[in-house]
């Protein structure tokens, strides 16, 4: 039985390292070969108006009392020019600009010179020199994983600084925010670029490129796989992690501190949104390595979506509700607050639990405990391009009984738990839990019409074993 099951094994390690010899079997992994209408508008569409929506949000709070109507309410009524709107929108400055390069080097010189060292002292903590998964031309790409360490650091010289030395006020991000937003933009624009002109002039595997033909898509959703520059400067996991993850938590400290700042407290409110983003953000470098065989890594090529995403999107988007309670300082009656937290933690342990499980189940191929019994799992078969059949298991007990994709709700719990956590006066703190459920339930459908062109009839039985995609009974 044990030798059957390492057969099986050693089958499923030399279907990975087999793929992609040939464009047919590349085409499985990540983004597609061929660019149809809708994909395209769907591009143009997001590089039109994705930066206008962070603009559009930001500006709506510094200028509107985080308002998402009355913008558009003074433009439609001609109350207001678009003029007078940007007029009064702070531009880029000295000082944010040396902020921000600042910000960068720093995390670059932590990514890339201190190798890690949490590891040695923390039980159960995986850093130091990891493996990826296979790429599409066969590549295994070794990782630095020391964003723990770094997030560390930071916030060690962040308290450091606020509490001892004072070289600059815990408020500075909240009020560079606008002049970051276009150091941010610059930075990310500019990666991205790079990364196209490398991947066409300079990539680091030409094997791992793909091009559609069409400059947008390749704009967007990038050409290179895994583009590097020397050994181990990686882009996809530097721009992925650091910048944007590193500052998420930063960032709300210093909404908080702005908080303290202007009414001479912090409100509960604020304190659960940086609990909870905080355990988030924690629990994101203490799985790092775990990080690396998740979609965004294994799948996504680096263009725009990731570059420009990783420096504007996220640290300006997440971090929404931060930003709103500076506005509006909401104290939350002991109830609220602690139905918050509770909401936060619950979501937090499934997505923490449902992950943990799935990882378990393929690291031992299913010889572990699931809620102390042995997992429960469907065998399933898939043909390689040419005609090799390989197998795999798809497990149906656990949280993975329950729903297809347990984790994402988890994940959307935890996005409920930040909204909620900003009162219900407006409906901006609620943007976050929107564009999480739009990501998740189009990355699930997305998913599954992989699953089901790979597994055949075998994802059927695993549907019909494991009906609910989301919510049990429900989706
Ligand atoms: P998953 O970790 O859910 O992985 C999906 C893959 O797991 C499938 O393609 C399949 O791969 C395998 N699988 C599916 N069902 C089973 C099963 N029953 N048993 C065993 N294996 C199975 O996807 P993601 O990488 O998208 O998500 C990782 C985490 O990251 C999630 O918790 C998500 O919430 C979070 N996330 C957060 C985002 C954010 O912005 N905050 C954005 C995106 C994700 P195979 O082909 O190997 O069978």
């Amino acid at each position: 039985m044990a030798a059957h099951q390492e057969k099986k094994l050693a089958e499923e390690r030399k279907h990975q390292n087999m793929q992609n010899d040939t464009k047919t079997s590349q085409g499985q992994w990540g983004r597609a070969w061929e660019v149809d209408w809708f994909s395209l508008a769907s591009i143009l569409f997001l590089l039109v108006f994705a930066p206008l929506i962070v603009y559009y949000f930001i500006m709506s709070c510094a200028q509107y009392q985080c308002s998402l109507t009355d913008p558009l309410l003074d433009l439609l009524k001609g109350d207001k020019h678009l003029s007078d709107i940007w007029n009064r929108t702070p531009r880029l400055t000295y000082r944010a600009a040396g902020i921000y390069s600042l910000w960068v080097a720093f995390q670059v010189v932590l990514y890339v010179s201190i190798p890690d060292f949490c590891h040695k002292f923390l039980p159960g903590y995986v850093g130091g020199v990891q493996e990826g998964a296979v790429t599409p031309a066969g590549v295994v790409n070794k990782y630095e994983i020391n964003g723990l360490q770094a997030w560390i650091i930071t916030h060690v010289l962040w308290f450091a600084n606020a509490s001892c030395f004072h070289f600059f006020s815990p408020t500075i991000i909240f009020d560079n925010w606008i002049p970051l937003l276009w150091c941010a933009n610059i930075l990310g624009y500019t990666v991205s670029t790079f990364a196209m002109i490398k991947g066409y002039f300079f990539p680091t595997n030409a094997k791992d490129c793909k091009f559609t033909g069409n400059f947008f898509y390749d704009y967007m959703m990038g050409i290179e796989f895994n583009p590097r520059i020397g050994k181990w400067f990686d882009f996809k996991l530097f721009f992925n992690g650091r910048p944007g993850i590193v500052a998420w938590t930063l960032i709300n400290l210093s909404f908080a501190a702005k908080q303290q700042e202007l009414y001479g407290e912090v409100t509960n409110s604020m304190i659960l949104v940086n609990v909870l983003q905080g355990i988030y953000v924690l629990d994101f470098f203490w799985n790092e390595a775990w990080y690396l065989k998740t979609i965004d890594i294994c799948h996504d090529h680096f263009g725009w979506y990731l570059g420009w995403g990783d420096c504007v999107w996220l640290p300006y988007l997440y971090t929404l509700q931060g930003l709103y309670l500076v506005y509006y300082p909401v104290q939350l009656c002991t109830a609220h607050a602690v139905g918050v937290l509770m909401l936060g933690l619950l979501g937090y342990y499934i997505f923490r639990m449902t992950n943990h499980q799935k990882d378990l189940f393929r690291r031992t191929n299913g010889n572990c405990r699931i809620w102390g019994k042995k997992p429960e799992y469907i065998e399933c078969s898939y043909m390689s391009v040419d005609g090799t059949k390989y197998y795999s298991k798809l497990m149906t007990s656990g949280f993975w009984g329950w729903a297809r994709h347990f984790n994402y709700t988890g994940d959307l719990m935890g996005s409920l738990a930040y909204c909620l956590a900003c009162g219900f006066e407006h409906i901006l703190p609620y943007f976050y839990i929107i564009y999480m459920t739009i990501l998740l339930t189009h990355r699930c459908i997305r998913d599954e019409h992989r699953c089901s062109s790979k597994y055949g009839k075998d994802w059927k039985h695993y549907t019909a074993a494991v009906p609910y995609r989301l919510l049990p009974g429900i989706f």
